[in-house]
C-alpha cells in the first residue's frame, strides 16, 4: 500500500536488555514494594491473558508515533484517518506485528473510540491475524462498550510498538503493590529518562495488570466546543474504574529528541469487554503487574501535525 504522508526515521539509543532491566528494577524499587525485572526468553504472548497476534516482540523494533494530539484538539479534525497496513508499510515492516494506543476509526465506527491495535501482518492478507479492539461510550447512558468491529482503520493519532513479532529476548518487569505515587508506565519512563538523561531511549510491548483495578478513559463523541485546556479535556473524556485482568499495550520514550512525541501511551483490552485508555491503578494495596518489553532502534515519526501544543498529552 504506498502512501504520501510525511515520514521521519530517526535512529534511537540502544542499550543492551540487561543494563535497561538494571535501571527499570531501580525505578520500580522506588514506587513498588515487590519488584523483579530479569531478561528472559519471551513467553509466547499469543497465549492468555495477552493474546497478542504474534508470539513475540523481536527482530526490527521500532516505534512510531502517528499524528497525534492536536489532530483532536482544540477541535477534531475529521480528515485524519489512517490504515494500519499503510503503517506496516512506512515502518518497513509489511508482515510485522504492530500493538499500541491510538483513536479509533471515526469514519468507520461512525463516532469516536478508542482503539488497542494488535494485528500481525501476514504475506498472505487471509492470514493476517487482527485481534484489534475499539471501545466506545455509550451514548445512551454513558457506560462503555467494546465495538463489533474487524478493521485496520484508525483516526487522529497512535502510538505502537511495531516488530517482526518474532520470540527472542526481551524485560520482563514484575511490580506489586504500589508504594509511590507514579503508574507502572509512567515509573518505566521516568527511571529511562533518569538514566539515560537526553540519550532517547524507546521501549514498547505488553503488560498486564494482573490484580486490582486501574482508572481508563474513553473519549466521546468529538467535542462540539473547543476544548482549550487540560481541565476543558478533563472534563470532555469519560472515566472508568476498570477490573484486572487487563491487558496494555503501547510505548513509551525517555526523551522527545523534538519530534513533538506523546511520551507514553499505552491502551488496554480484556476478556471481559472492558478497555481503553491507561492512567494508573486505583488499588495500590492489591495491585500487581506484569510486562514485556524491548527496546525499538528507531522511532518513525508519521504525519506530524503542523502546529502543535502540550494540551491533552496524559
Ligand atoms: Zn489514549
Amino acid at each position: 500500500m504506498s502512501s504520501s504522508l510525511p515520514v521521519l526515521k530517526v535512529p534511537l539509543h540502544v542499550p543492551a536488555l540487561e543494563e535497561v532491566a538494571k535501571v527499570l528494577e531501580l525505578g520500580l524499587k522506588k514506587n513498588f514494594a515487590d519488584v523483579r525485572v530479569d531478561v528472559v526468553d519471551c513467553p509466547d504472548l499469543t497465549q492468555p491473558p495477552f493474546q497478542l497476534a504474534s508470539t513475540g516482540l523481536c527482530g526490527n523494533p521500532r516505534l512510531a508515533d502517528v499524528g497525534g494530539v492536536p489532530n483532536l484538539i482544540p477541535l477534531a479534525n475529521s480528515a485524519k484517518n489512517y490504515n494500519m497496513e499503510e503503517m506496516a508499510g512506512l515502518l518497513e515492516l509489511p508482515y510485522g506485528l504492530l500493538v499500541g494506543a491510538g483513536a479509533g476509526p471515526n469514519h468507520v465506527a461512525g463516532v469516536n473510540c478508542e482503539m488497542a491495535c494488535n494485528i500481525k501482518f501476514e504475506q498472505s492478507r487471509e492470514k493476517t491475524e487482527n485481534r484489534t479492539c475499539f471501545f466506545k461510550v455509550n451514548p445512551k447512558d454513558e457506560t462503555h462498550l467494546q465495538l463489533d468491529l474487524k478493521s485496520t482503520e484508525f483516526s487522529l493519532m497512535a502510538n505502537l510498538f511495531c516488530s517482526d513479532g518474532e520470540p527472542g529476548k526481551v524485560i520482563e518487569a514484575v511490580a506489586k503493590r504500589r508504594t509511590g505515587p507514579l503508574s507502572y508506565m509512567t515509573c518505566l519512563r521516568k527511571a529511562l529518562a533518569d538514566h539515560f538523561a537526553s540519550k532517547p531511549v524507546g521501549m514498547g510491548g505488553t503488560f498486564a495488570i494482573e490484580k486490582g483495578k486501574a482508572k481508563l478513559h474513553i473519549m466521546p463523541s468529538f467535542s462540539k466546543v473547543p476544548l482549550t485546556c487540560d481541565e476543558d479535556v478533563d472534563k470532555w473524556l469519560k472515566y472508568y474504574e476498570m477490573s484486572a485482568p487487563i491487558i496494555c499495550v503501547g510505548e513509551l520514550i525517555s526523551h522527545d529528541p523534538d519530534l513533538d512525541l506523546r511520551m507514553e501511551h499505552f491502551h488496554c483490552y480484556s476478556d471481559h469487554g472492558e478497555g481503553g485508555h491507561y492512567h494508573y491503578d486505583t488499588t495500590p494495596n492489591e495491585v500487581e503487574y506484569r510486562g514485556y518489553f524491548n527496546i525499538a532502534e528507531y522511532m518513525f515519526r508519521i504525519d506530524k501535525p503542523l502546529e502543535t501544543h502540550m494540551i491533552g498529552r496524559d
